[in-house]
C-alpha cells in the first residue's frame, strides 16, 4: 500500500472540517480553519496544511481555546479597527476583520486591524492577498512562540515571527511574499522530522548552543534568526507591532501560556491596508499599476528569477486539475479524530 493518498480538494475541505467539528469547534470556526488548510494544501504549503490539524485538536483539549467563539469587530479610531476573537481560532476572526478592514481602507485611504486574542495564526498569504485580491496594498505581522534566538544569542526569545506583504496586479495573481524572520518556519523543521530528513545548515543550533542539521536536536534548541542581526531585527519589529502595540502577548509571554507544548500560540496580528491609487497626487491607478509591471519585468528578464508567490500560483493550478497527495498515516490520524479513537 503507497504511503499517500491524492485527495481532491472537497475531501480535504471536509476532512479537516469534520475533524474540527467532532473535536469542539462550532460550525463557522471549523469551516474557516478547513477553508485556510484547504488554501494551504492547494497552494503546497503543507506545514500549514492536514498537517496542522493535530495541532488545533490537541489546542481544544489541552491549550483553553474557546472553539465555539464568536469574533466581536469594534472601531477604536476612524482608520483603525480591531477583532477580539475571544480566544477561539484566529480564521474566523481573521476573515470578520479582513472584511471590515477592505471597507475601510477604501473610505479613509490606509487602515489597520488589530486582532487580538485568538489560537493558531497560520501562515499569512491568505489574509494579505485577500487585501490584495480588492486591490490593496497589504501588509500582515504576527508573533508565535519563543523558538528564535536574538543575535548572537542560542536561547529562544523570539517566535519564528513572520511577515508578508502583497501588491495587487491588473488581470494577474498579485505579488506575494511571507516569510519567517527565522531562517525556516518552525512548520518546516517538524516536516523534515517527520520525513527523517535533516534539515540545512544555519536553521538553528541545539540545546548546547552548537549548530545543528538533526531536526529533534534543532527542536530542543533554538531556532536561528534568518540573516543573523537584520533578520533579528525584524523579529523583534514583529513582536512590537504584533505584541506591546496592539496590547497581545510576545512570543515569550504565549510559550508561558503553552506550557503543555502544544505549539497552537495564543496571540495577536497586525494587518495594514493601503488604497494604492491614494498615494499618487493624480490619483492615476493605471499608471502606477504599470510602473510596478516595468520593475516586474525587468526582474524576470534575467535568469534563475521569478516573482514570489508564482510557486503558490502554480501549485494552485496543479491542485484545481490534479489534487493534493496527502500522507496516509496524517490522513489515518485525521479520521480516527473524526471517529473520536485518538
Ligand atoms: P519561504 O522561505 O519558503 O518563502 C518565503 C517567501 O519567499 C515566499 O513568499 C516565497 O514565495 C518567496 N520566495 C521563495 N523563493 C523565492 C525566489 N527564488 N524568488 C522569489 N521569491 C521567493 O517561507 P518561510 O519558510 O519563511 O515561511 C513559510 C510559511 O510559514 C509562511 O507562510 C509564514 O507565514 C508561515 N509561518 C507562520 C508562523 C506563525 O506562527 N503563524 C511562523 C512562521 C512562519 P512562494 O510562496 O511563491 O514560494
Amino acid at each position: 500500500m503507497s504511503g499517500t493518498l491524492q485527495l481532491r480538494l472537497e475531501e480535504v475541505h471536509e476532512l479537516a472540517r469534520s475533524a474540527c467539528e467532532a473535536n469542539g469547534c462550532s460550525g463557522e470556526q471549523a469551516r474557516a480553519i478547513a477553508d485556510t488548510i484547504t488554501a494551504a494544501e492547494r497552494d503546497q504549503c503543507h506545514s500549514h496544511g492536514l498537517f496542522r490539524v493535530p495541532f488545533f485538536v490537541r489546542a481544544m483539549r489541552e491549550s483553553g481555546v474557546a472553539p465555539r467563539a464568536e469574533p466581536r469587530l469594534e472601531e477604536l479610531a476612524p482608520a483603525i479597527l480591531r477583532v477580539d476573537g475571544g480566544l477561539g481560532f484566529a480564521p474566523l476572526a481573521l476573515e470578520t476583520g479582513c472584511n471590515a478592514l477592505i471597507e475601510r481602507a477604501r473610505e479613509q485611504g490606509i487602515a489597520a486591524l488589530c486582532l487580538n486574542n485568538v489560537f493558531h495564526i497560520s501562515a499569512l498569504w491568505p489574509e494579505v492577498e485577500r487585501l490584495a485580491d480588492a486591490g490593496l496594498v497589504g501588509f500582515a505581522f504576527t508573533g508565535a512562540i519563543d523558538y528564535v534566538a536574538p543575535a548572537g544569542g542560542d536561547k529562544p526569545l523570539y517566535g519564528t515571527n513572520p511577515m508578508a506583504f502583497a501588491w495587487p496586479r491588473n488581470d494577474q495573481p498579485p505579488i506575494v511574499f511571507d516569510q519567517a524572520s527565522a531562517a525556516s518556519a518552525r512548520g518546516e523543521i517538524q516536516v523534515h522530522l517527520r520525513e527523517g530528513k535533516p534539515i540545512p545548515e544555519g536553521w538553528a543550533v541545539g540545546p548546547d548552543g552548537q549548530p545543528t542539521t538533526d531536526p529533534e536536536t534543532a527542536l530542543a534548541g533554538a531556532q536561528l534568526p534568518f540573516g543573523g542581526h537584520k533578520g533579528a531585527s525584524i523579529a523583534l519589529m514583529v513582536e512590537l507591532l504584533a505584541g506591546a502595540l496592539i496590547g497581545d502577548l510576545f512570543s515569550y509571554e504565549a510559550g508561558e501560556h503553552d506550557r503543555a507544548g502544544v505549539g497552537a500560540p495564543r496571540g495577536g496580528e497586525f494587518l495594514l491596508a493601503i488604497d494604492p491609487a491614494r498615494c499618487v497626487a493624480d490619483g492615476n491607478r493605471e499608471a502606477q499599476i504599470e510602473h510596478a509591471e516595468r520593475l516586474f519585468r525587468r526582474i524576470l528578464e534575467q535568469d534563475g528569477t521569478r516573482l514570489p508567490g508564482q510557486r503558490r500560483f502554480e501549485a494552485r493550478a496543479r491542485a484545481a486539475a490534479e489534487g493534493v497527495t496527502v500522507p496516509r498515516s496524517l490522513h489515518d490520524q485525521i479520521q480516527a479524530f473524526i471517529a473520536g479513537t485518538a
